[in-house]
């Protein structure tokens, strides 16, 4: 299992608001070369594929809902500790207990609209990346 890479995805609210650079820009700046993109909007039921493991949680339906309700770009990064490393540049997943400087602080409104997907384990990133990507597509 490789340890350094991770997959994040640009939600629906980061997209809408404009910050699909500035974001961007920040994962560039903190190390991470971006492996493979796409900009494309979530089904419903791939939503609530992607988001299975919080089926039984009382915002799933919300979340599914909402992670369909406009595009997204999903992302490969590649940077040693990879996993670590994202979650602190993210932030905690409440905005408003995201350490300063971290892209939930700084483009994120609120815990279900909070700007970006960090994968939580290396099993997890490899997973949610094949989800979006078979393979580095060539075209
Ligand atoms: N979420 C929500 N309400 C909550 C907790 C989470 O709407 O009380 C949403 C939010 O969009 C979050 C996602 O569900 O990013 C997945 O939750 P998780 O606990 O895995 O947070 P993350 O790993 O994204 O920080
Ligand atoms: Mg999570």
């Amino acid at each position: 299992m490789r340890t350094d890479r991770t997959f994040t995805m640009i939600k629906p609210d980061g997209v809408a608001n404009g910050y699909i650079g500035a974001i961007l820009n920040k994962m560039i700046e903190g190390g991470f070369r971006i492996v493979a993109m796409k900009y494309l909007q979530l089904t419903p039921e791939r939503a609530g594929e992607f988001y299975a493991i919080h089926k039984e949680r009382p915002f799933y339906g919300e979340l599914v809902n909402y992670m369909s309700s406009g595009p997204i770009v999903a992302v490969i990064l590649e940077k040693e500790n990879a996993i670590e490393d994202f979650r602190t540049l993210i932030g905690a997943t409440d905005p408003a207990k995201a350490a300063p400087g971290t892209i939930r602080n700084l483009y994120a409104k609120d815990i279900s609209a909070n700007a970006v997907h960090g994968s939580d384990s290396d099993e997890n990133a490899a997973i949610e990346g094949d989800f979006f990507f078979s393979h580095l597509e060539r075209f």
